[in-house]
């Protein structure tokens, strides 16, 4: 049994002196975040409120709604 020290979840390298944790490294980090933008953050962009695109929407709504109620 070795599991005494932490492994990078991308590489699985023992996590070292240089480890960016959870990552062994700056750059597994950065492939972490890449992975998490391709993916999961896109389906969270569209129900989670993310300024510039839900603005528009919230105007789009509100000018319409003015416009029955005028
Ligand atoms: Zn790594």
């Amino acid at each position: 049994m070795s599991s005494d020290s932490a492994r990078c979840p991308i590489c699985d390298n023992a996590l070292g002196p240089d480890a960016v944790i959870p990552f062994c490294s700056q750059r597994c980090k950065q492939v972490d975040l890449a992975n998490w933008m391709d993916g999961t953050y896109e389906s969270l962009v569209e129900g989670a409120s993310l300024d510039g695109e839900l603005d528009a929407r919230e105007q789009e709504g509100s000018e319409s709604e003015s416009e029955s109620e005028d």
